[in-house]
């Protein structure tokens, strides 16, 4: 009696999706190809919703939003060598924001690539990977796939999250195993996130140095986002009144409207507080690593989930190691036995310079110059944004970032997604997609002209996916802006400039879209509400003025001046 050979078996692609699903994973982006194409196929097929996007680097991106907005690892998926390659960028860059991400690579035979015989894009991609990621793995066996998606699962998750790779050689993707074996022994990653309860000593003395501060601030990062504790620090901030400075992505963690934010009078707050609790945030670059700008005889209290943060550019005086929900949920019970009120003197002094800069930026962005600057446009999509508070801000460039950053209220906690600690441009579609399909909400990407153009291709995926994302592009002509001059004399264009006649906006005609073509706020105001209203893929471009924007945005310090002529 002859029976099917196949019928009681799996095979790793089925297995692999098997197990993602088993782990809560529902979707995958990625760009397929040899030898991972069957798994896509199969993984849909079995219900993970698959995006198929432009650029590994997009759909990287993507699922590192995913990652951020949830907690939970995306997980993105490329072909081997180059497509590998592609993704290697955003797995770095979410290492370094914290993001949790699993990218799985196919990849080529792995005793072919051993010995370099000149395999069809043969590569050691899991050495390659290692030091892109907090670990990079390899699934030679098909009985290892449940070990190798839960190895994955806490490594991406745990800790300070991050990227995990999984490489897939297509001798792997080729394994079968029964059905039956394949059944007992999936399993489920326990726990991949678990809490870490700081001491209470270190609660202790941090509220301690706290109640005997002058001037106490609260600096709220995008670890308390991603940790999901704006409960917590909610409560922290109403029971002690406490001023704020929000990180870039811990905006909206608590309405940028509070009347304790900082925002507006950042740098005397940071110059003069005495004593400055860090929520997931570190002292790196972009606080100019506790120093310049700081108060001299500042002590610093900072809670984090990675031990090796601390004192990583400066002296701490009370580290608080564990994770923000349990340290807040902790320093709340504490205030009973500790209270910590900030004085009237230092709430009044930080409101005078807030109603001191708030009158100077209001003329900013109400100009009524024509063309338009950054303050001028963004302050016409602010009251846009405004009546739509649930939308998710995706935002890159450089001046358009730091401007966006400045005049645009986040109201909900992790609805700004932006180009994090590294400040890379070309993440931004990719986060776009990712937001769109992780919350079902409508998405508002805003980026420059040049940013937009590493990763415009992803239209066309929106486009395809109907996903209710409406791009703006603030057209400048330009890298920082329009107008440099060719130092030389063979006619070519300034390494900065692009093109100021563009018409971005027509690229989503090409894929189904609606357009818009902005130069005034009133338009701007007019459109972007339009196509934010429509739920639809669509796209506004808000023509600048060539000369609107500063080199480097607000980072020029970081820019080397030549010593020497010609500039
Ligand atoms: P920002 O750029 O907003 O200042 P950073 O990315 O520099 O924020 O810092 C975030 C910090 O938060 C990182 O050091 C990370 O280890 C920490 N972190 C992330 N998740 C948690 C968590 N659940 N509990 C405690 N710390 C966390
Ligand atoms: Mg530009």
């Amino acid at each position: 009696e002859v029976t099917s050979t196949t019928e009681n078996l799996t095979d790793s692609p089925h297995y692999l999706a098997e197990a993602l699903i088993k782990n809560g994973v529902k979707h995958m982006y990625g760009v397929v190809g040899i030898p991972v194409t069957d798994f896509a196929r199969i993984a849909q097929g079995m219900g993970i919703r698959f995006i198929a996007m432009r650029h590994e680097e997009d759909a990287v991106n993507a699922a590192a939003a995913e990652g951020f907005l949830t907690g939970r690892p995306g997980v993105a998926l490329t072909v081997s060598a180059p497509g590998f390659l592609n993704g290697l960028a955003p797995l770095k860059e979410a290492t370094e924001n914290g993001f949790p991400v699993i990218m799985i690579g196919g990849s080529s035979t792995r005793n072919v690539v051993d010995l370099q015989e000149g395999e069809y894009e043969g590569l050691d991609q899991r050495a390659y990977a290692e030091p892109f990621t907090k670990a990079a793995y390899r699934l030679d066996k098909i009985e290892d796939v449940p070990l190798a998606v839960a190895r994955a699962m806490h490594v991406a998750s745990s800790g300070r999250p991050g990227a995990v790779y999984l490489d897939f050689p297509d001798d792997a993707v080729a394994q079968t195993m029964t059905k039956a074996d394949a059944d007992a022994t999936l399993w489920t990653a326990t726990d991949p996130n678990p809490s870490v309860q700081p001491t209470q000593a270190s609660i202790d003395e941090a509220l301690q140095l706290l109640a005997g501060a002058k001037n106490p601030l609260v600096v709220i990062g995008k670890g308390a986002a991603i940790a999901q504790a704006e409960d917590e620090v909610q409560e922290f901030i109403q029971k002690t009144d406490l001023p704020f400075q929000p990180m870039s992505m811990a905006k909206g963690l608590i309405p940028d409207t509070d009347s304790h934010s900082t925002s507006s009078c950042r740098g005397l707050a940071l110059r003069t507080a005495d004593v400055v609790l860090l929520i997931g945030a570190r002292l790196n670059w972009m606080l100019n690593f506790g120093e310049k700008g700081w108060n001299p005889n500042v002590k610093f209290i900072q809670i984090d989930i990675n031990p090796e943060e601390f004192e990583n550019s400066r002296k701490i005086d009370v580290p608080v190691f564990g994770d923000i929900k349990s340290a807040m949920t902790m320093l709340n019970e504490g205030l009973a036995k500790t209270p910590v009120k900030a004085s009237e003197e230092w709430l009044n002094l930080l409101q005078a310079d807030k109603d001191k800069n708030n009158t100077k930026f209001a003329a900013r962005v109400n100009s009524g110059k024509v063309p338009m600057g950054h303050f001028d446009a963004l302050g016409a999509i602010k009251k846009v944004y405004d009546k739509h508070q649930d939308l998710y801000l995706v935002n890159e460039g450089a001046n358009t970032l730091d401007i966006c950053r400045d005049v645009i209220d986040v109201y909900q906690p992790r609805h700004r997604l932006d180009c994090g600690t590294w400040g890379v441009m070309g993440c931004g579609t990719g986060y776009a997609i990712g937001a769109a399909v992780t919350t079902g909400k409508n998405v508002l990407y805003i980026g420059g002209d040049s940013a937009f153009g590493f990763d415009g291709m992803e239209v066309e995926t929106a486009c395809r996916f109907n996903l209710p994302i409406t791009f703006v592009v603030l057209n400048n002509g330009g890298i920082y802006r329009g107008d440099f001059e060719n130092l030389g004399n063979d006619g070519d264009p300034s390494p900065l400039t692009l093109m100021y006649d563009a018409h971005y906006e027509k690229m989503i005609e090409a894929f189904g879209g609606k357009s818009y073509y902005a130069t005034t706020p009133e338009e701007v105001e007019q459109m972007v509400e339009e196509a934010v209203a429509s739920g639809k893929p669509s796209f506004v471009q808000v023509q600048l003025a060539i000369y609107a924007g500063g080199e480097s945005g607000h980072i020029g310090d970081l820019n080397p001046k030549p010593v020497v002529g010609p500039l």
